[in-house]
């Protein structure tokens, strides 16, 4: 291929660039918004003023796909906790042991994050320009429609792109292969249609759970807390350690965003350790809510698409974001594309993964027999951890059996569980 247009420069859209470096002479990138100076919230990404985990899944991809860049992230001031092994959880079953497994999250800022990655990847990003459509037809892309003033597209596009004048004439920038990867917003199942390709189909679940978040100056050295509600979708809360001596902290379900309101709630969780640590730290900022939590899954893998298109990221899947899968998926998805090329379908195999988790969870009840032997058995706690952590399951059938019928510990206190690790003493 001799050149490659990634519509966005988030997470999804980096990674996408940086796969398809290695598939195409020329890689550019186009971003509607400008990014901070410095790691910031910013405007096209108004949820990177939540908490983003990195799990497992994406943590190997990341670091497969840009060898080097989760130590970098480390140096930045990142955590990295076992799942669960440093994180203290209660979850509808009752607090878990410090069960060691192979499933780690990384917890830092979403800013930090997205910037240590373009940092690492040295990919250039074209700020300031807006994809606005295709062109081709229901057979072919031929390329991207933008509009962007002159002196915007002089300024940002001249040192990569030949044929400027042709674009500021046009407004369009040819293609051998566009990837939207604008995110959840994405417009391009109206863009596809308007050149004649049928629908994509659409399937929204919505998740019943708004976000309010929080920062605070507080020590780092705690584990990631998180206590769950007893039956999804209803109240829960967690606290992670990230860069800056800072706490990030989120109430979910329906929590208020005045600050009475948010300690009360904080309080009211079915433990009040977030409430009891969060008295001890200082806040930083306002809280902010997030409502945009619904699971949608586009099938663009279901029709014929034209050639020269792929869509990446949230643009084809976001769950539920209490599952910290999207970037996951991002990052295990450019590596599938990095090693077997552009593929829609590969794209949809990696997102139903997580799909499936989001959307299949039970949202009632439970074994209790189950629940039981999930806390007290290593086997099934790291059954659990790695499905979250979207790597392979230990599948350690015998340990699941005995966990299940001869094997079942007794759960944990609150004071037994928050007194396993050394803050609390
Ligand atoms: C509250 C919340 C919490 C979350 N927590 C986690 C978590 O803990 N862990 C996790 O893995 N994931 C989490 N996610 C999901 C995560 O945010 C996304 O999966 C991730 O951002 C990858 O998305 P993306 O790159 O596809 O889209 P985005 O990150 O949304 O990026 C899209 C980019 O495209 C740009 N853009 C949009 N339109 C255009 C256009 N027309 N032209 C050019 N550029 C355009 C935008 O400005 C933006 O930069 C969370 C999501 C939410 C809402």
């Amino acid at each position: 291929m001799n050149r490659v247009v990634v519509l966005g420069g988030g997470l999804a859209g980096v990674l996408a660039a940086v796969a398809l470096t290695r598939h195409a002479d020329e890689v550019v990138v186009l971003e509607t918004d400008h990014y901070p100076a410095s790691p910031r919230p910013r405007r096209g990404l108004p949820q990177s003023h939540h908490n983003h985990v990195l799990v497992t899944g994406g943590i190997r991809a990341l670091d497969r796909l840009l060898p080097g860049v989760v130590d970098d992230l480390l140096d930045a001031g990142a955590h990295r906790r076992n799942m669960p092994g440093d994180c203290l959880i209660f979850s509808g079953e009752g607090w878990f042991h410090r069960v060691r497994t192979e499933a780690d999250l990384i917890a830092c800022s979403r800013p930090l994050l997205d910037e240590v990655v373009r940092r690492h990847a040295g990919i250039e990003v074209t700020e300031g320009v807006r994809a606005i459509g295709l062109t081709g037809d229901a057979g072919k892309v031929t390329g991207v429609r933008v509009a962007a003033g002159e002196a915007r597209l002089r300024a940002t596009t001249g040192a990569t792109l030949g044929d400027l004048p042709d674009i500021i004439r046009t407004g369009m920038i040819g293609a051998d292969l566009v990837v939207d990867a604008t995110g959840r917003r994405s417009q391009a199942p109206a863009w596809l249609s308007a050149l004649g390709v049928p629908g994509i189909e659409e399937v929204r679940v919505p998740s019943g759970v708004s976000y309010a978040t929080r920062l605070y100056e507080g020590p780092g050295d705690i584990p990631a807390v998180m206590v769950h509600p007893k039956y999804t979708p209803a109240r829960g809360g967690t606290l992670f350690p990230i860069e800056g001596g800072r706490w990030i902290v989120t109430m979910t379900g329906d929590p208020p965003l005045d600050e009475a309101g948010f300690l009360a709630y904080a309080r009211d969780l079915r433990d009040p350790v977030i409430a009891d640590l969060i008295a001890k730290a200082r806040p930083v900022g306002p809280i902010r809510p997030c409502h945009d939590t619904a699971n949608r899954r586009r099938r663009f893998e279901d029709v014929e698409l034209p050639e020269g298109f792929l869509a990446v990221g949230d643009s084809v899947v976001t769950v539920n974001p209490v599952y910290s899968h999207g970037m996951s998926v991002a990052a295990m998805t450019a590596v599938r594309i990095a090693e077997e090329g552009p593929s829609q379908r590969a794209v949809a195999e990696v997102a139903d993964r997580s799909w499936r988790m989001a959307v299949a969870e039970p949202r009632k009840g439970g074994n209790a027999k189950v629940g039981r032997a999930v806390l007290s058995s290593p086997g099934l706690a790291a059954e659990v951890f790695h499905g979250q952590a979207l790597i392979p399951a230990v599948r350690d059938h015998h340990a699941v059996f005995r966990a299940m019928v001869e094997d079942l510990a007794e759960p944990l206190t609150a004071e037994q569980a928050i007194s396993q690790f050394a803050w609390a003493r």
